[in-house]
């Protein structure tokens, strides 16, 4: 039985990048959702600079679990052994990293099965740093992604689309006010509402969300909403990306390289924005 979007679906998969097709119909629930057109192949594009979107990774880098992200244990030393090298213990989702749609899902796409084509897309920011300074809730909402358009034009076919709260400068300048963490526990950060991630679903064709802050939903969520609209359709998102105030509102092209491990939920990342 196909309802209500999926025959588009299916029909987009046969076509090269037809992203929505070939990853979304394979998730749980997506063909309950009204699909967008799928996006034409990208243009060849050349580029004058490569901005590095990625923030070190260091034992010291907030999480969200309040535990390192990452720990290097040493398993060879030059001095003794004649080469150097570590043991990594790592939380998946740690640094700059990817969330699966499994992430959010009882079925759907680990970190190998993305496609690479959904990985090399055109890249939208939307600033929303003056409005999340005073409220570190801040939910970015329709109605930023109308006013972009109303100034940049229509959202690329297959872009991702990212949250630009002015939170990646604190990661490692003021980590605590980066988590926001409060006396009762809670979290203040800004995210993408809910509603916003599902306009954003139904009516553009975007591969992916990213944000500067620890997770695309803000802070005080406890339901984490966002996550659940949007990875379960077969999209990615991003999460504590750096330097975005670098990068232009539309024009640039994002490389996200991904490790390609077998069934991880995610896995930190190097991006860059061509521009
Ligand atoms: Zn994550």
């Amino acid at each position: 039985m196909c309802v209500a979007g999926c025959m588009e679906a299916v029909r987009a998969g046969m076509s090269r990048r037809g992203f929505f097709g070939r990853a979304g119909a394979a998730a749980a629930g997506f063909a309950a959702v009204a699909v967008a057109p799928v996006p034409a192949a990208a243009a060849p594009r050349s580029f004058e600079r490569v901005i590095d979107l990625t923030h070190t990774l260091t034992p010291e880098f907030p999480s969200f679990f309040g535990i390192p992200g990452i720990e290097l244990e040493p398993r060879a030393e030059f001095a003794k052994d004649g080469y150097n090298m570590y043991v990594w213990k790592l939380i998946e989702h740690s640094g700059t990293h990817l969330d699966t749609p499994i992430h959010f899902a009882e079925t759907g796409a680990s970190v190998e099965a993305i496609l690479a084509d959904t990985l090399v897309v055109p890249f939208a920011v939307v600033d929303v740093a003056d409005k999340a300074e005073n409220d570190a809730d801040y939910l970015l909402s329709r109605d930023d992604l109308v006013a972009w358009e109303g100034k940049h034009g229509r959202l690329p076919q297959g872009c991702c689309v990212a949250m630009h709260a002015g939170w990646g400068k604190l990661a490692l300048s003021d980590p605590a006010r980066f988590i926001g963490r409060d006396v009762d526990g809670t979290l203040h950060f800004p995210g993408f509402a809910p509603d916003a991630a599902t306009w954003l679903l139904k009516e553009r064709a975007v591969v992916g969300l990213a944000v500067d802050t620890l997770s695309l939903d803000h802070g005080p969520s406890t339901d984490f909403k966002t996550h659940k609209v949007w990875l379960p359709s077969g999209r990615w998102g991003l999460e504590n990306v750096a330097n975005l105030d670098q990068a232009p509102p539309v024009g640039a092209t994002l490389v996200v390289g991904l490790p390609k491990v077998k069934d991880a939920t995610g896995a930190p990342v190097r991006l860059f924005a061509l521009a």
